[in-house]
């Protein structure tokens, strides 16, 4: 494999798409040697093939506001590969949202799918609308116009949509009702749905409990446990929820959280209240964490910084792309950090990670940490197949399996020689496996 020809390719066919590069190049060099191992799939051009997304659907959303104004916004649907199952995966509604970052969360979303052993393909959409300071009724006609451009792409075998960034129950409930209404069939064709009309218990919080599952097994694997440990999140959205909630419980001290405003550190531990009021703040839509610190008067708040510059034992991105950068990693392991997991999608840049390997810290990427949020998304999808709604206990319990089981797929493809875990060589190595031996079983 000729990982450098492949980039630069893709540079020339789609210039400036910089996510999406960062994306393959960190999935191509995990996966360059057991690649070559495999004549077959260099026959079957099975790279090229899986670097491009099988179709993507872009289509202007009109809609009119609060004062009776037009405003136009570009809607996409990346579907990037079905070999495994239906195409899976959120919708983002955030300003930043371009047709790299759908594609990279697309290609992300295919190993991450992979990994679940549930049967899902991999597909991000979204919309450059942002939900900011939106009013319930605009957000509802943005919803309703999103998916007037989008449904015929839909299905329950075809494409099966659910939340992300800006996206949650209520613009899911939005969508989705938009969508019964053109079908006219209730064949759950979107996951993270209300719980009343065929949505799954524990679907909201389990990205966040998922994700604490994950560290729970990797320190089991080092023979330590997370009683008393201090951790740091970003972001105060639901899956920084899930996770603060989870940790707690687990008998771990979160000790941030973060808004683009900046981030609170509180000595006394984020629990109880403090995290319902996380969701408050939330609610509110201002997108800011600077009330906390009024209410709990032990709390600092420091504006415009990000919480990796505190000294904590683990480290939990719970925000967007690109969160922890090669300085924030240097100061995370000058301060003794002993795990860093990733909770948002690509949560740390390519020099972040250098960092983190190179201190032989445990680290974890986003395909595998968050991946039970979509497995939790699998399993409402077959609720909704047999008209059935499982109990918490066993949805909780399938969770936690799924979880243990991509631990154990990332440890037994990412073990180095020195015994040192590679969590993110395993991911990707077993991701991709999995995903390169459908298409081949599927033919040309
Ligand atoms: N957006 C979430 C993710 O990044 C969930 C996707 C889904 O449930 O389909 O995995």
């Amino acid at each position: 494999m000729d990982i450098n020809n492949i980039l630069n390719s893709l540079e020339a066919k789609h210039p400036g798409e910089k996510e999406y590069l960062q994306a393959v190049k960190e999935v191509l060099i995990c996966v360059e040697d057991v690649y070559n191992q495999h004549p077959e799939f260099e026959k079957a051009k099975i790279i090229e093939r899986m670097v491009e997304p099988d179709r993507i659907v872009t289509f202007r959303v009109t809609w009119v506001d609060d004062k009776g104004e037009v405003q136009n916004n570009i809607g996409y649907r990346v579907q990037f590969n079905n070999a495994i199952g239906p195409y899976k995966g959120g919708i983002r509604f955030h300003a930043s949202v371009n047709l790299s970052i759908l594609k990279f969360l697309g290609f992300e979303q295919t190993f991450k799918n992979a990994l679940t052993t549930l049967p899902m393909g991999g597909a991000k959409g979204g919309s450059d609308f942002s939900p900011r300071g939106k009013s319930d009724a605009e957000i509802m006609r943005f919803c309703q116009a999103f998916i007037l451009g989008l449904w015929k792409n839909l299905g329950p075998d075809r494409d099966v949509p659910a939340g992300d960034i800006g996206v949650g129950g209520r613009e899911v409930g939005y969508m989705y009702g938009m969508y019964k209404k053109l079908v006219n069939e209730c064949t759950g064709t979107f996951t993270g749905k209300g719980l009343d009309f065929g949505g799954s218990l524990i679907r909201p919080e389990a990205t966040g409990f998922g994700a604490l599952y994950f560290v729970q097994s990797m320190l089991d694997e080092k023979k330590d446990n997370i009683t008393g440990k201090t951790i740091a999140i970003s972001g105060f959205g639901n899956v920084a929820w899930g996770a603060a909630l989870k940790a707690t419980e687990l008998g771990g001290k979160v000790v941030t959280i973060s808004g683009p405003d900046g981030y609170i550190y509180d000595p006394d531990g984020i629990s109880g209240e403090k995290i319902d009021y996380m969701l408050y703040l939330r609610a509110t839509g201002e997108d800011i964490v600077a009330p906390y610190a009024e209410k709990y008067p032990n709390a600092t708040f420091y504006p415009g910084r990000k919480p990796w510059e505190q000294k904590v034992d683990i480290a939990l991105p719970c925000a967007t792309q690109n969160e922890v950068d090669g300085e924030d990693a240097k100061k995370l392991v000058a301060n003794g950090v002993e795990l860093v997991a990733e909770v948002s999608n690509m949560g740390c840049t390519p020099e972040a990670i250098d960092t983190f390997l190179a201190a032989k810290v445990t680290y974890a990427p986003g395909k595998a940490v968050n991946a039970g949020g979509v497995a939790t998304s699998g399993l409402e999808m077959s609720q909704n197949a047999e008209h059935l709604q499982w109990s918490a206990e066993e949805v909780d319990r399938r969770l936690h399996e799924i979880m243990k089981n991509i631990h154990t797929q990332c440890v037994k493809h990412g073990t180095e020689a020195d015994g040192y875990i590679n969590y993110m060589k395993g991911a990707n190595i077993a991701g991709f496996m999995k995903v390169a031996n459908a298409m081949m079983g599927q033919g040309i």
